[in-house]
C-alpha cells in the first residue's frame, strides 16, 4: 500500500476515538521495529523523521526504507511524517522525497530557536498547507511553545506571540524530533540536563485557546500541536506530573473550541522506570526523571488528541538492550548481536503504546471501511 496522508489516519482515529503514536526513526532497525509492532497489533502507523534524522540517514535511504516498509507490510496504512519542519523549504523537500505528511513548525523562526510572531507562523504554515494539500499531503502546525525543564521562562519579546525560552540554544526539544541544526543530532536533549528546579513550565508558554482557534481558521491545518506543559527529551518532570505542570484541562478547552481539529501531543514519552533501571543497571547514567504517564495521554485521547509523539522511550529501549549485551557479553562484536535485541526492545515499547493508545486493531478496520486498499 502506498504511504497514506496523516489526515486519513487521524480522521479514522477521531471517528473511532483512538490515538495514534508517531514514532521517530533514524535507521532501518527502528523502522523495522515499528512495522513489526504494527503488524502484530494490526495498527495504522505514523513514522516520523526530524530534520536531524533526515540528515543522519539521508533522504534517499529514508525514502527507500519507507518504500520497503510499505511493500513488506501492504496491509498496514503507513504515514511518513516530517517532524518539526523549520521552514516551507524543509517541508517541500520532504514532500519531494515522498513524505505523506509534514509539520510546519512556525512557532519558531527558521533557525528553529528564535521565537516567531503569530503572523509569521500563520504565513509560513498557510503557504505549506496550500502546496501540501494540492498534492494530497497533510500538514501539522504548532501554536504555543513546547518547553523544557530547567530553563526559566523569559519575558516575551515585543511583537512575539509566544514567550519562548530565548536561551534554547539546543532546542526546544529535541528528542521528539526537533533539531536545531542538521549537525547536532536530535536528541541532544543533553541541553536539558536534569538540573531542573521547576519541574514544569511557566504557563506563559502554553497554547492560548483563542490563538489556537484563529490559527486553525487562518491556516486550515489538519492537525495542531499544542503546548500543555510537556517538553522533549528524557527530563520532562522532576516529580510525577500533577495537573499544575501537565495541563490536560487545556487540551479539553482547546478541543471544546476546535472539535474538528486533530490535536497533537509532543514530548509524550513516558520515560518508564523499568527502562531507566535497565540503563542504570548496565552502566548508563540517568538521573531520576518522570515522563508523561500513559494514563494522562489516554485522558487526552478522550478529548481530541489523535497523534502522540514518542521518541525517548524507543531510544531508551534500544540503549538499554545494547548496554545489556555489552555488559553480559564483552566479547560480542557482531552488530547483529546487539542490534537484534535492541530492535526487539523497541518493538515491545511500540506494541505497548499502540495498545494503550487504542490504534491496535484498526488497520483492518480502515481497510474494511474502504479507506485504504
Ligand atoms: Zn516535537
Amino acid at each position: 500500500m502506498p504511504l497514506v496522508p496523516l489526515r486519513l489516519v487521524l480522521d479514522h482515529a477521531a471517528e473511532n476515538n483512538y490515538g495514534v503514536g508517531a514514532f521517530n526513526v533514524n535507521n532501518m532497525e527502528q523502522i523495522q521495529a515499528i512495522m513489526e509492532a504494527a503488524k502484530e497489533t494490526d495498527s495504522p502507523v505514523i513514522v516520523q523523521a526530524s530534520r536531524g534524522a533526515r540528515s543522519y540517514s539521508q533522504d534517499n535511504y529514508l525514502r527507500h526504507l519507507m518504500l520497503a516498509a510499505s511493500e513488506l507490510y501492504p496491509e498496514i496504512p503507513v504515514v511518513m511524517h516530517q517532524d518539526h519542519g523549520n521552514s516551507p523549504t524543509t517541508c517541500f523537500s520532504a514532500i519531494k522525497y515522498g513524505f505523506s505528511s509534514v509539520m510546519m513548525d512556525g512557532s519558531l523562526m527558521d533557525d528553529a530557536k528564535t521565537p516567531s510572531s503569530f503572523d509569521y507562523n500563520v504565513g509560513v504554515t498557510r503557504e505549506v498547507v496550500q502546496v501540501a494539500h494540492s498534492m494530497g499531503v497533510s500538514v501539522e502546525g504548532e501554536i504555543g511553545c513546547l518547553g523544557q525543564v530547567g530553563h526559566a521562562p523569559v519575558a516575551p519579546k515585543p511583537g512575539t506571540s509566544k514567550p519562548h525560552d530565548a536561551d534554547l540554544e539546543k532546542e526546544p526539544g529535541d528528542t521528539d524530533g526537533h533539531d536545531l541544526s542538521l549537525e547536532k543530532e536530535p536528541g541532544d536533549t543533553d541541553g536539558h540536563a536534569p538540573t531542573s528546579s521547576t519541574g514544569g513550565m511557566d504557563s506563559s508558554h502554553l497554547t492560548d485557546p483563542d490563538e489556537a482557534e484563529q490559527f486553525v481558521a487562518a491556516t486550515k491545518v489538519d492537525a495542531l500541536a499544542v503546548a500543555i506543559g510537556t517538553s522533549h527529551g528524557a527530563y520532562k518532570f522532576k516529580h510525577k506530573p500533577t495537573g499544575e505542570v501537565l495541563k490536560m484541562t487545556l487540551i479539553e478547552e482547546i478541543h471544546r473550541r476546535l472539535p474538528n481539529t486533530h490535536l497533537v501531543m509532543h514530548g509524550s514519552s513516558s520515560v518508564p522506570e523499568d527502562l531507566q533501571e535497565i540503563i542504570r543497571k548496565y552502566g548508563g547514567k540517568m538521573e531520576e526523571t518522570y515522563g508523561v504517564p500513559v494514563s494522562e495521554i489516554q485522558r487526552g485521547i478522550k478529548h481530541g488528541v489523535r497523534k502522540i509523539n514518542v521518541d525517548t522511550d524507543c531510544r531508551m529501549a534500544i540503549t538499554g538492550a545494547i548496554r545489556k549485551v555489552f555488559a553480559e557479553n564483552p566479547k560480542a562484536f557482531d552488530p547483529r548481536d546487539y542490534m537484534k535485541p535492541a530492535r526487539d526492545a523497541m518493538r515491545q515499547v511500540v506494541i505497548a503504546r499502540m495498545t494503550a493508545f487504542g490504534q491496535a486493531g484498526n488497520a483492518s478496520k480502515m481497510r474494511a471501511a474502504g479507506l485504504v486498499r
